[in-house]
């Protein structure tokens, strides 16, 4: 046998281990049976990931069914990743631990004209203090992102931009992403979902769609842009063009509305709060945007069949208001009996959603590669060098 088979037996052999501890601590003697690897051969590894301080030994058990032995786990904080969203609203970044646990989070705005280079600039700043240490830095963006290029995005006036020479200023690993694509991608690895779709929905509407544990990318890596599919509507969008779904499904567009029935609100957090003390006015333009997300879900449902859909961006927050409408409208205009009652529910991150979907790009490559990764912190010039890794874009993509 080759080196490089045993180099590759053994990343897969431990990326089984690692995977199979992320469902939660087991022994030895679970992890033999569960890889189908001999006993001695899963000592080895487990060693190995204890010495590196992945894996930690908890309380010994002693079943009234198979073999006693002490339990392993995932041990807190052994790795995490940062991860940072460039959205249009401001800029989060926040750490996320390998087992998904947010670490910390910052936030904070900037002035509407800020362009690629300052809003880079100050992330990198914001950054620095905390490296060495994370595994890279995983961004998004509302747009349309192929490798390090992003093509087009309308909501900050933003287009055909190259990142690469802002992202080298950075002293370690990045990589970039579509903001519904990352938050989908961020269900599939911390919930395994197979079919999804992820809705993005603050200013704009992105969508991010997991078929057969894919992400759904498109010949050119634009798919998902749905915000962007035509509708009825009268009203111009960012991107140029008239009666995007986005003017209409947008929470601008229910800002907008809300102030056409006379309510008072400068902004979608005033909103929020008015909506959470019950005001009628609030609550009326919200259940008005439940009924037609209903109806956009209801088609969703016909071009993707997901299995479950998740509501991320500010309008997780709007979720528990919307719901009612929502559900109501979608089992009214559904094409299907299955459809009628589709999963659907606000992400559990809140609006840190993309940016958690940003560092989980490295978590995802962390695991793929069994955890091989610290193994060759090359330095190069400063800067960190990943291990080669076959597929670039990692679980799901
Ligand atoms: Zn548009």
């Amino acid at each position: 046998m080759r080196k490089g088979d045993t180099q590759e037996i053994r990343r897969l052999n431990r990326r089984a281990i690692l995977a199979h501890l992320r469902q939660g601590p087991l022994t030895r003697a679970d992890l033999s049976r569960l890889t189908g690897l001999a006993k001695s051969a899963v000592s080895r590894l487990v060693d190995e990931l204890l010495q590196e301080g992945l894996l930690e030994e908890g309380a010994f058990t002693s079943p009234p069914v198979g073999r006693p032995g002490t339990l392993l786990h995932l041990r807190p904080g052994a790795r995490f990743a940062l991860g940072a969203e460039l959205g249009v609203e401001g800029t989060v970044l926040l750490a996320l631990d390998w087992r998904g646990e947010v670490l910390w989070a910052k936030e904070w705005s900037h002035p509407r004209e800020a362009g690629p280079r300052e809003r880079l600039e100050r992330l990198l700043q914001e950054v620095l203090p905390h490296v060495p240490g994370p595994l890279g830095l995983g961004f998004t963006l509302p747009g349309v992102v192929v490798e390090d290029r992003l093509l087009l995005a309308p909501n900050l006036g933003w287009k055909n931009l190259d990142l690469r020479p802002l992202l080298s200023h950075f002293p370690l690993p990045t990589a970039l992403e579509n903001d519904a694509k990352a938050s989908a991608l961020s269900e599939v690895f911390f919930h395994g979902e197979a079919n999804l779709a992820y809705l993005v929905l603050s200013t704009g509407l992105g969508i991010g769609v997991v078929s057969d544990s894919r992400i759904l990318r498109g010949a050119g890596g634009a798919a998902g842009e749905l915000g962007h599919w035509l509708g009825q509507g009268h009203k111009p969008c960012a991107c140029g063009r008239v009666g995007c779904l986005e003017t209409e499904l947008g929470l601008g567009a229910l800002l907008e509305h809300y102030r056409s029935l006379g309510g008072k609100a400068g902004d979608l957090e005033a909103l929020l709060q008015q909506a959470k003390q019950g005001e009628a006015l609030a609550l009326e333009a919200i259940h008005h945007l439940g009924e037609a997300l209903g109806r956009f879900l209801a088609n969703l449902a016909v071009a993707y069949d997901p299995a479950r859909v998740v509501i991320g961006g500010k309008a997780a927050e709007f979720f528990p208001y919307l719901e009612q409408s929502l559900r109501q409208s979608l089992a009214a205009h559904a094409f299907l009996e299955a459809h009628r009652s589709l999963p659907v529910q606000p992400s559990l991150y809140g609006h840190l959603a993309p940016a958690v979907g940003g560092a989980s790009l490295f978590l995802v490559r962390f695991f793929e590669l069994g955890g091989l990764w610290a193994e060759s912190p090359r330095r190069n010039g400063g800067r960190y060098e990943e291990v080669a890794f076959g597929d670039r874009r990692g679980l799901g993509a």
